[in-house]
């Protein structure tokens, strides 16, 4: 079929996540039809660098045969069966093994999920089940961050801080508050990047008191919030924050879906910043994105209450540890692990990165250029002395990513910030064709 004719029927037919229906309608689709290594191809004969591994989770790459054999090996011995009540297959097994091999110490359970979102809400029902089961149902309120995603869901959107979302969301879950996020570079700049990570654990704190200390059941955030702006927190923010929450007994979930899986340099981004998660979600790079999986990595803690205390848990999905979604996971954390993928961010690929993005600083528009691992981000200023940003109005940000696209990279913009999470394959030279590719950008947005 032509392009144009998929476009019509595109544009016809469907609706397209995060999008503008109708904007969608006047520009077209451009469709991507194969893709190998770290580069997509469209059907208009463009090679592009996918400097945002789809999603953030194409972390082994495009064209993993082993993955696609992996697949077609358990399609034909069981391509369905459930794990509820008492059953399960070796997929789900194997899977949950490697996983609590692969987590911090504490952590060694798993509840399967299909997505990012539903371990999300796995999260939540577990939060308030635990506290429940602990005779403090009074434990209720979850606190969460501004501009933090989370998840598409309603129990996802609600535990995310993103304004438009909830605007367009109607009633949200109940007690959930969100108290601002550790972002120096667009909100904190009065201070020095250590003191303005202290200021926030105390908001958090300031949030718990205000909320009554024994009403407070979790704090949910990423290690390094992605999709908010890949915001790396000073320094002085984790310890801080689990000081707090040490002090007031509440539950630490680390949202993994993105740092997960090597995009830090470490398996989980809890290991980077040595926390101690109760509850972690994962998805994403936890198939390299081949199959939609997810899960909710349990810690010690919370999965003997549920098990010793709990009963049966209402929960769960009917694609819940599916199959073959499994095995393709368990394929891609052996090939991970074989090939030394995360050692290779943190040894080698994380350093050379942050070296050469960091060269991007220099660029008139450029107010920051920062990385951890392979994950960066551009913060765009009109004013590169005083830092001072862009009338949100031009939508820089979306045109420099559009001129990207246009160029040869996916680059994605979170208002004047642009990000990059490549996959954990890219090679050094590619790396420079990367940087290259959005100097050249910045240059024709300038
Ligand atoms: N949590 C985080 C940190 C995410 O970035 C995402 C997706 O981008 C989700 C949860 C939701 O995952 P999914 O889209 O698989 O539902």
């Amino acid at each position: 079929m032509h392009s144009q004719d998929l476009q019509a029927l595109d544009r016809a037919h469907h609706l397209h996540p995060f999008t503008d229906f109708k904007a969608l309608g006047e520009e077209g689709s451009r469709i991507v039809t194969h893709a190998e290594g770290v580069y997509i191809h469209d059907s208009e004969g463009n090679r592009i660098l996918d400097g945002m591994a789809g999603l953030w989770c194409v972390n082994l790459g495009y064209g993993r045969q082993e993955l696609v054999e992996a697949a077609t090996a358990q399609l034909r011995e069981l391509p369905y069966y459930n794990n509820f009540f008492k059953t399960t297959h070796p997929p789900a097994v194997k899977l949950a093994e490697k996983l609590c091999q692969l987590a911090p110490a504490h952590v060694n359970h798993v509840f399967f999920t299909g997505s990012g979102s539903e371990a999300n809400d796995t999260v939540l029902r577990m939060v308030r089940r635990y506290w429940a089961l602990k005779g403090k149902p009074e434990k209720q309120w979850i606190i969460s961050r501004e501009n933090a995603y989370h998840g598409s869901t309603v129990a996802g959107m609600s535990l995310g801080g993103m304004a438009p979302m909830h605007a367009q969301g109607g009633p949200l879950v109940p007690e959930i508050s969100h108290v601002r996020q550790p972002y120096w570079f667009g909100e904190g700049r009065d201070q020095s990047p250590e003191a303005f990570g202290r200021t926030c654990a105390e908001a958090i704190e300031a949030r718990i008191l205000e909320l009554g200390e024994d009403n407070v059941a979790a704090f949910i955030a990423e290690p390094v919030q992605g999709a908010g702006g890949a915001i790396m927190p000073p320094a002085s923010y984790w310890p801080a924050v689990k000081e707090v929450l040490a002090k007031y007994d509440i539950l630490l979930v680390v949202d993994e879906v993105i740092c997960g899986f090597g995009r830090l340099g470490e398996w989980f981004g809890s290991l980077h910043y040595d926390l101690e998660p109760d509850l972690m979600p994962i998805a994403k790079g936890l198939s390299s994105g081949y199959l939609p999986i997810g899960g909710v990595l349990v810690g010690d803690r919370v999965a003997e209450t549920l098990i010793e205390e709990g009963g049966e848990f209402f929960h769960g999905f009917t694609y819940s540890g599916h199959p073959v979604c499994a095995a393709v996971a368990l394929k891609n954390l052996e090939i991970m692990q074989a090939e030394g993928v995360v050692e290779g961010v943190r040894d080698d690929l994380g350093p050379y990165l942050a070296e050469r993005w960091a060269s991007l600083a220099e660029h008139p528009l450029v107010g920051e250029a920062r990385s951890l691992g392979l994950m960066g981000a551009l913060e765009l200023v009109a004013d590169k002395a005083s830092g001072g940003r862009f009338d949100k109005r031009l939508a820089v940000g979306n045109l420099c990513r559009d001129i990207c696209f246009a160029s040869g990279l996916v680059m994605r913009s979170v208002g004047d910030t642009m990000i990059i999470a490549p996959p954990l394959t890219i090679t050094r030279e590619q790396i420079d064709e990367l940087v290259a590719l959005a100097r050249d950008a910045l240059d024709e947005t300038a």
